[in-house]
């Protein structure tokens, strides 16, 4: 067996100790003689896994009692739909930071339910730098302040927690969730894909403060309704439980490496040495704001698409698999989220060097 440095944007790698504790708990989960996937969701053994992610999650991230937190299905691209849903409560108007491809699909959607006012857009800066929160137009009477922490595609990442303005403040973590720590108190509702950083595809986590929930428009299906999803544990319907267990076995591996905190500090630690090296290059270059740059997804160039299709096939050729950027904006992007160790950034890193020795 030989695994690959892994540097998908999602599904992305997940840390080997995991894949090897559920390869051996795969036939036989526990003595129950079946898998996780064969089990009842609604069985003692499974509602204890179950039981034991959502406890986990609130430890690693400090969710105060007064939030919820579902396991849900759809993905986040489901939660752009749901969030106006459950939380335009009887207002007229939603307000949107335009920060990436990300925020403007949301936008795109959200529009389908309300009004979307967007405070601030960085779409003529070609998404490249964050507009300052003191040039947003926030409208009080809004239902809720959305925002994308950082933008997977772009590679555009928000440092710190935006004033709300007043306004419960909804974010999408799909992409830096437990990447660093979060204080989930300043938020009315964190949403986040698991397939980034989290766990695989096919779970999508919605934290929510209480007060927020129950007042979906009418016509709100019952599996995106926070309110009814919460009052049956996620499980109105069957919830992905093979997903929702893996990603049980990723906060366990979590908290193994220590705080988020710790966590934090070795991903600053990738990302940092990572920027230096392109920065270091005239061959390899990143556009993004030095006080916004992403660290979990770093895109970079190199003088021509020709080029850069070189890279991506003999950094392959090496191990060092999936650098391409996103189809949309092209180039290369390397994605680096708490399951990349330090060693895959280091192996590329090395490579960039000898790349650019060769054809620089
Ligand atoms: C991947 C991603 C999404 C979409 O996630 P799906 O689970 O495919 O719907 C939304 N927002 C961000 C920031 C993402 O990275």
């Amino acid at each position: 067996m030989s695994r690959v440095f892994n540097f998908s944007a999602g599904p992305s790698m997940l840390p080997e100790p995991v894949l090897a504790r559920a390869r051996d708990e795969f036939l036989d989960y526990r003595g129950t003689g079946m898998s996780v996937m064969e089990m009842s969701h609604r069985s003692e053994v499974y509602t204890a896994i179950a039981q034991k992610a959502e406890a986990d999650l609130r430890e690693l991230l400090g969710v105060p009692s007064h939030y919820k937190v579902l396991f849900l299905q759809g993905g986040a691209s489901g939660q752009f739909a749901g969030i106006p849903m459950n939380l335009l409560r009887g207002k007229a108007s939603a307000v949107y930071v335009d920060t990436g491809i990300w925020s403007d699909k949301a936008i795109a959607e959200a529009r389908r339910y309300g009004e979307v006012r967007v405070a601030a857009s960085s779409k003529d800066n070609g998404y490249t730098k964050l507009i300052p929160r003191g040039e947003w137009q926030v409208d009080g009477d809004a239902a809720y302040l959305h925002y994308t922490s950082n933008e997977t595609i772009n590679g555009v990442e928000f440092h710190d927690v935006p004033d709300d303005g007043g306004l419960p403040l909804v974010c999408d973590m799909s992409s830096n969730i437990l990447s660093r720590p979060v204080d989930v108190s300043r938020y009315g509702l964190i949403y986040a894909g698991a397939q980034k950083n989290m766990g695989p595809a096919g779970l999508v986590l919605v934290i929510v403060r209480e007060d927020l929930i129950g007042h979906a428009l009418p016509g709100t299906p019952s599996i995106l309704d926070y309110k009814q999803q919460a009052e049956h544990h996620s499980m109105l319907n069957t919830p992905p439980t093979y997903p929702w267990y893996l990603l049980g076995l990723v906060l366990e591996w979590l908290k193994e490496q220590g705080s988020l905190a710790d966590m934090e500090r070795r991903n600053l630690r990738k990302a940092e040495k990572l920027y230096a090296a392109i920065d270091a290059s005239g061959f390899y270059s990143n556009p993004i704001d030095l006080n916004c740059r992403s660290r979990m997804n770093v895109p970079f160039r190199l003088r021509s698409a020709e080029l850069e299709k070189v890279f991506a096939k003999e950094a392959a050729a090496a191990g060092l698999v999936n650098l391409e950027g996103h189809r949309s904006v092209g180039g290369l992007r390397a994605s680096i989220y708490n399951a990349m160790p330090e060693a895959g950034v280091d192996a590329l890193i090395d490579f960039m060097a000898g790349f650019e020795h060769k054809y620089g």
